[in-house]
């Protein structure tokens, strides 16, 4: 009778491990990040393209900031059983800006630096396009850099009519000089001390297809290659590249997706009170 009960309950038992083999962490919202985990040795696919599954059973994938309402997940897991998970993602609203009655641009770019920027965008794709294996993607996010956020994700002006790319990123405004941190561990995939648009630019690798940007750098402070932990000095802001002013614009994509940085972090922490006397 006992050995009757020890077995009904480790069926019991697998049975509710079975009900869950798909753990999901992480909001399904245009521009969010889904850490997932399943048995090792199980396959995942988003909408038909497959992704990396550790051999942890860790995996990630991202929403883009026009995302369509829903996704669909599809488990393998070891022993061939389908798990197939249908997720909702929320909408976001997004700051468009529209100005009208501008003067038509008087910047173009000339044939010299039209080809350094088809070079230079070409080196940033491909730094994306890393499908490295570490799983460092699941670690906590920090801040990158303190100061004010001066420019959120999705955002988009309308110029004379003509949408220009939504900014894609979060800008923090702080002093030239401001140290940069890596936000968790990853290695350096590039670390460029001044591309046309973005000056001062370094791409981070955090497994899976994920990494993030920093821009408008005023040092560059890693190499090509380079391992770095969570909250040691890559750089200092500046206002390198096209910009009015000093500040890091933070970038986060997975492969060729856009996501959103500020969502993996919490509120900008209060600047440091000064020291009284
Ligand atoms: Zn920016």
């Amino acid at each position: 009778m006992k050995r009757f009960l020890v077995l009904l309950l480790w069926v019991a038992a697998v049975a509710t491990a079975r009900a869950e083999p798909v753990l999901l962490k992480g909001e399904p919202i245009q521009g969010g990040l889904i850490v997932g985990q399943v048995p090792a040795g199980s396959k995942a696919a988003l909408d038909g393209r497959a992704l990396r599954v550790g051999a942890d059973g860790r995996f990630l994938f991202g929403f883009a900031r026009d995302q369509k309402p829903e996704a669909t997940l599809v488990v393998t897991l070891p022993d061939g059983v389908r798990e197939t998970r249908r997720l909702e993602v929320a909408r976001r609203d997004y700051q468009i800006q529209r100005i009208d009655g501008l003067p038509p641009s008087q910047v173009t770019p000339s044939p010299e630096e039209l080809e350094r920027i088809k070079r230079e965008v070409a080196k940033v794709r491909a730094a994306k396009a890393t499908d490295s294996a570490v799983p460092w993607f699941a670690e906590t996010f920090a801040w990158p850099a303190q100061g004010i956020i001066s420019g959120v994700y999705g955002s988009q002006r309308i110029l004379n009519g003509e949408p220009r790319a939504p900014h894609y990123g979060v800008d923090v405004a702080a002093p030239t000089g401001t140290p940069v941190l890596a936000p968790i561990r990853a290695r350096v995939v590039l670390a460029e001390p001044d591309l046309f648009f973005t000056g001062g630019t370094i791409i981070l690798d955090h497994g899976h297809g994920l990494t993030t940007t920093y821009a408008h750098l005023s040092a560059v402070e890693v190499a090509l290659g380079e391992e770095v932990r969570q909250g040691q000095r890559i750089g200092r802001i500046g206002a390198t590249g096209r910009v009015t002013g000093p500040h890091l614009h933070w970038g986060m994509d997975w492969f060729d997706r856009p996501l959103d940085p500020a969502r993996m972090v919490g509120p900008m922490p209060a600047p440091a009170k000064p020291a009284p006397g």
